[in-house]
């Protein structure tokens, strides 16, 4: 076999097999192979019209099939099945070459796998892929970390079967050493999150409270689409809600089972965040709303508790309940971005990776799940000030939550009032109305844990640590 193919895929589920399908349609020859060979054979024989595949149906054939320094893409079930396929082919490597792990890792592997794979003189480069097996195969958002020198060679690859943003630019762009790309991409995926949270909060609202269809909430979503909210979940969002179910005739989100299932990297991010000291309300809250979806019994046996039954509003008060609940979701989802970017600074701090907060926002306009034409704005707010210490403290951001907030908070009140859980939105109103305050209650936390534990506490008119000898016989 001679060694032609310029980049190789090994794993050919969904994701793999469009990764390879979208090198070969720009023009690579791409060699294929996957543990299972049935699934090489098949991609060959369906799609081989596409562009040049080289099949191989072993290890060794497949990285023979690679011309030099090798490009070896790992598309395979995250965790074990990832490190046996590294088992597997790194003895067949030699210095200089590269492998690249496309999938879900979590960065504390992809750290792990790139410091024993520098020491034989591979180059691994943990690559955070979004954008579903459809962005896979037309242009996902991707996010590459590992080493810089490694960019060099395979960037311009990765450039070419990239989404592109409106403006034409690639979204990719190397995120740092190590674990930054797949830290960014777990990141990713928890905004996501948050963002399908919000959603579902602002549709509730508008089906229990304004009382409208799931049909009428779908055009509100549509409308919603035109303006700054416009962005591929919105655009999702209306598209589920006006498909009607075949069987039934009735609204599918009326048939579907409402517990929501997650693969975990939502939980990662939370996890991360607490190890990091970030808070991440929104995110957390979007994630255990998923859990509490999925505790039917739970939910079953609590039916029955005491609480107020929501009332659908009249047809004009219910317009314009419609247009405060933009006003709020919009507001939260400035707060949940503004706590994920910060998420990202803190790990790029810990971590040593100095990420460009700028070129995440940049990759993440276009490809990926989370992309909305809000991400520019982002862009913008970190082009004029890189070392922004929030979002919140970009003017553009300030300015529009301090005109949503009056809404943002009478859909709160109504929310309460009416009985409807919106932990999204009132996390991302605790969270904005917490960096605000002039004082907090940690002050009366201090003083408490200095009484039970003597932990000190720190004053506000002397330096040093102080303890108080509190009364009784303590
Ligand atoms: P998947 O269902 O996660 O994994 C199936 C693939 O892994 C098959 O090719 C399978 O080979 C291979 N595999 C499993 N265990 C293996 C082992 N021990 N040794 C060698 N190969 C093994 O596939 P996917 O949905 O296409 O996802 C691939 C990766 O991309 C995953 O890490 C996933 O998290 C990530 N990802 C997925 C999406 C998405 O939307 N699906 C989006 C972004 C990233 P056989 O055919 O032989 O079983």
């Amino acid at each position: 076999m001679s060694s032609s193919a310029q980049i190789g895929v090994t794993g050919l589920a969904v994701m793999g097999r469009n990764l390879a399908r979208n090198f070969a349609r720009n023009g690579y020859t791409v060699a294929v192979h996957n543990r299972t060979a049935a699934r090489t054979r098949a991609l060959v024989e369906e799609f081989g019209h596409e562009g040049g595949f080289v099949a191989a149906e072993t290890a060794k054939e497949f990285v023979a099939a690679l011309e030099r320094p090798r490009r070896l893409v790992v598309m395979v079930k995250a965790g074990e099945p990832t490190d046996a396929v590294i088992e597997e082919f790194a003895p067949l490597l030699e210095p200089g070459d590269m492998i690249i792990d496309g999938g879900n890792a979590h960065f504390a592997d992809t750290r792990r796998r790139e410091k024993a794979l520098r020491e034989q003189g591979i180059h691994f480069v943990g690559m955070g892929v979004s954008g579903g097996e459809e962005g896979a195969l037309h242009g996902p958002s991707i996010m590459p970390g590992g080493p810089k020198e490694s960019y060099d060679s395979l960037g311009p690859m990765l450039e070419k079967i990239s989404a592109k943003a409106a403006d034409g630019t690639p979204c990719v762009s190397h995120m740092g050493p190590d674990g930054a790309g797949h830290f960014v991409k777990m990141v990713h995926n928890g905004i996501e999150y948050a963002d399908m949270q919000l959603i579902g909060e602002a549709y509730q609202l508008l089906r229990d409270v304004a009382g409208y269809t799931p049909a009428q909430i779908a055009d509100i979503f549509r409308t919603w689409n035109t303006g700054r909210l416009d962005s591929y979940l919105i655009e999702i969002t209306a598209e589920v809600l006006s498909h009607v179910d075949a069987a039934t005739g009735r609204p599918f989100v009326d048939v579907v089972v409402d517990q929501a299932e997650q693969k975990g990297t939502g939980r990662w991010t939370v996890q991360i965040a607490l190890d990091l000291g970030v808070p991440v309300s929104g995110i957390a809250e979007a994630v255990f709303a998923r859990s509490l979806s999925g505790h039917a019994a739970l939910r079953e046996a609590s039916r029955g508790l005491a609480g107020p039954k929501a009332a659908p509003l009249g047809e004009s008060e219910a317009a314009a309940f419609a247009d405060r609940v933009e006003q709020a979701l919009y507001a939260s989802k400035i707060v949940s971005y503004t706590q994920g970017f910060h998420e990202i600074a803190a790990g790029s701090e810990e971590y040593d990776w100095d990420i460009d907060l700028g070129a995440v926002s940049a990759l993440w306009r276009g490809g990926c799940i989370i992309r909305a034409a809000f991400l520019d704005r982002i862009r913008a707010a970190y082009d004029a000030r890189a070392d922004l210490p929030s979002l919140l403290s970009d003017e553009t951001f300030a300015r529009e939550i301090a005109d949503a907030q009056d809404d943002w908070r009478e859909v709160l009140i109504a929310a309460t009032r009416q009985g409807v859980p919106t932990p999204g939105f009132a996390a991302a109103l605790a969270y904005y109305d917490a960096l605000r305050a002039e004082r907090l209650p940690a002050a009366l936390t201090q003083g408490q844990r200095d009484y039970f534990g003597a932990h000190t506490y720190r004053r506000t008119d002397r330096d040093g640590s102080f303890h108080t000898l509190w009364g009784g016989d303590r």
